[in-house]
């Protein structure tokens, strides 16, 4: 199943292929301000469609993800990630066609990344999809 996603004023477009089985917040002070549910998604079931050139980039403290924002409306629509840098985690608020209603939703911890420490975790442990 495809999911087709785009920014607020509709500059970028993007699809993802499912399924999606569960959500995930973040407290890390970057997600607490934009307050996006996302989800998972490796790199081969994200495809740009239109607009990857409007596509503003943010990076900050390890500089190793890559926050993707829309130029022009500013919605953020994914990332990469740097705990799985293969995997994208989508804003699953910019999906037009998915159904949240049920979905479970996971608090992840990223507080403990946010800092560039020798002792901060350097990846995800758990298992990936
Ligand atoms: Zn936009």
């Amino acid at each position: 199943m495809t999911f087709h996603g785009s920014c607020h004023c509709g500059a970028v477009k993007f699809e993802v292929e499912g399924p999606i089985p569960e959500g995930y917040t973040c407290d890390c002070s970057l997600c607490s301000k934009r307050n996006a549910v996302m989800a998972n998604v490796h790199e081969s079931r994200l495809r740009i469609t239109q607009g990857e050139e409007r596509l503003g980039l943010y990076q900050w403290n390890a500089r190793i993800a890559k926050h993707y924002f829309c130029s022009t409306c500013g919605i953020y629509p994914f990332h990469r990630k740097r705990s799985m840098p293969d995997h994208y985690g989508v804003n699953l608020r910019c999906l037009d066609d998915f159904d949240m209603t049920g979905l479970p939703i996971r608090a992840a911890e990223g507080k403990g990344m946010t800092v560039v420490d020798p002792s901060a975790r350097e990846a995800w442990p758990g298992p990936r999809e």
